[in-house]
């Protein structure tokens, strides 16, 4: 070989090492990165684990919050708002009833007829529309002059001029699904925004009025004659349909529930209590809070960012709202630390783009290569090629923060059953001894409303088998989830029935 082979060959050589090297040390960086995704997704799964110990814990932290909210106002971050609602549907009601569901991403419009048997809703017609972003952030004349159209457009459409006496006037009851000071069944105050509606004019005011005066500005002959939040509708159609209801749980855009309390129990209100027997309790669950809650720093950025923060605090746990943010916000971290995702989308940083319909199709894809994830990934945050592991990865985190979700929910459910002595433990006042209590549990029903408990299997499976796994298998079967398909806007229908000709209860509330 002459000296240009030589150093040709030596050439080569250097080359071919250098190439290697490159590929290897390429191969080591990837690997330590891959190891320090694993651990940003294993502090995830520390940060948001529920052992059933710990759900036992939110459990007891729940009923003793709900206590103390009864006690004094201010008393606990549960507000535990007394609704004046005592006179639940009996299933004699008769008549055809309007309602006006407000509260998270759409708006449902209800004309219902009943036929005065139990279970007889005999016929009913739905608008359902979505809200315009730009009226979430508005004025109250504004977003009240919308609604107040929409529902002329909707009676005129719906209405057999034959089929009305002119003389009648028509009711409607009205679901507002946010924080309200109940004045009487029919009327209240806004004590605060929730769910990304910002409306400052709306605060303090009697959210009836605005409606009312918005559907007589219209020309439309209507009155509103019962304000309650979608939870009490929820129970008013449960009720309706199986007297064992006793409580409701909303988990859709955002999360709430209620349930029936004995009057005494509600010390705060006593003086403007005039009648025994139970009362509904519209708690404002979102905001509970316990140390108890496994929170992570997802959560923390999450609420800072937020427009309300230190505020709702369960619910930004919980509710469809928030599980495809928390989501992203965990993908965003995981791709800050490895290229596995391709180049970091700026689309990641774009809050609320991953909603929680999207963040449900990819946990519970079930195609072998996952076909579905890869598609969101790309369609919604611009990601190129995902390899499968990062794929498999990404519907983990899914299932991590649906899994707590869905737990915390039913951990909050016992407690409201251990509030009332029906968690089979003789509740938190009682001296009882278990074993009498257990062979005494009663059949009770928990009516839930809300499209990320009905739409996504996973969150249900979740939330039903973490009920068994704290109640037990024994008491288990005595507590009965039930779905009611849009109870919000029904209820109000029943609930304008059933104030129709009852005496309203109007009480000044200091
Ligand atoms: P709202 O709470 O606005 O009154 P819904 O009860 O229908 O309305 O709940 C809608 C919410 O449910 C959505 O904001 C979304 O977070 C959640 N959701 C709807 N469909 C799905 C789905 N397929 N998977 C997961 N969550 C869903
Ligand atoms: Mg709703």
């Amino acid at each position: 070989m002459g000296k240009v082979g030589v150093k040709l060959a030596v050439g080569c050589a250097v080359a071919a090492c250098v190439v290697a090297s490159v590929m290897v040390g390429r191969r080591v960086r990837r690997k330590r990165a891959w190891r320090r995704v694993v651990r940003v997704l294993e502090e995830l799964e520390e940060g948001c684990a529920t052992p059933v110990g710990r759900l036992r814990q939110v459990v007891d932290a729940m009923a003793v919050e709900m206590h103390a909210g009864l006690v004094s106002e201010g008393g606990s971050k549960l507000k535990m708002l007394l609704t004046f609602v005592h006179n639940l549907p009996s299933g004699s009601e008769k008549g055809t009833y309007y309602a006006l569901d407000l509260g998270g991403t759409y708006f449902r419009i209800l004309r219902v007829q009943l036929g005065g048997q139990r279970s007889a809703v005999i016929g009913q017609d739905v608008d359902r529309r979505p809200i315009p972003q730009h009226l979430l952030t508005g004025t109250s004349e504004v977003l009240f002059d919308f609604i107040a159209s929409s529902l002329k457009d909707f009676v005129e459409r719906e209405e057999n001029v034959s089929e009305r006496i002119p003389s009648e006037r028509r009711e409607l009851g009205f679901t507002f699904s946010f924080p309200v000071k109940q004045t009487s069944s029919s009327s209240g105050i806004l004590i605060k925004w929730t769910k990304g509606f910002v409306i400052e004019d709306m605060v303090g005011r009697d959210v009836s009025e605005c409606l009312q005066q918005a559907i007589s500005k219209k020309g439309l002959d209507m009155r509103v004659n019962v304000l309650i939040n979608d939870t009490v509708g929820t129970l008013a159609v449960g009720h309706y349909h199986d007297e064992d209801t006793v409580a409701a749980v909303i988990i859709g855009t955002g999360t709430n529930a209620c349930y029936l309390e004995r009057a005494d129990a509600i010390i705060k209100c006593q003086r403007l209590l005039t009648m025994p027997g139970d009362l509904v309790v519209n708690m404002e669950w979102g905001n509970f809070w316990s140390s108890h809650l496994p929170r992570t720093s997802y959560d923390n950025d999450l609420d800072a960012d937020s427009p309300n923060p230190y505020d709702q605090g369960f619910e930004k746990m919980i509710s469809g709202m928030y599980l495809g943010d928390i989501v992203r916000r965990v993908i965003l971290r995981m791709s800050e630390e490895l290229d596995v995702f391709g180049l970091v989308s700026s689309k990641l940083h774009v809050p609320f783009i991953l909603r929680t319909p999207l963040m449900a199709a990819m946990h519970e894809d079930d195609t072998p290569d996952f076909r579905e994830v890869a598609k969101i990934l790309r369609d919604t945050l611009e990601f190129s090629e995902i390899p499968l592991n990062v794929r498999k990865l990404v519907v983990r985190v899914c299932d991590v923060v649906t899994c707590r979700a869905a737990r915390l929910a039913a951990a909050g459910i016992v407690g409201i059953l251990k509030k009332i002595g029906r968690d089979g433990s003789g509740g938190i006042a009682s001296g009882k001894n278990e074993c009498a209590s257990r062979s005494e549990m009663r059949r009770t029903v928990v009516a839930v409303e809300g499209g990320l408990y009905t739409n996504y299997t996973l969150f249900r499976e979740y939330l039903n088998e973490a009920m068994t796994q704290i109640l037990g298998e024994e008491i288990a079967p005595n507590v009965i989830i039930k779905v009611m398909e849009d109870g919000s806007g029904i209820g109000a229908a029943l609930l304008a029935a059933s104030h129709s000709t009852s005496s309203v209860d109007t009480v000044q509330i200091p």
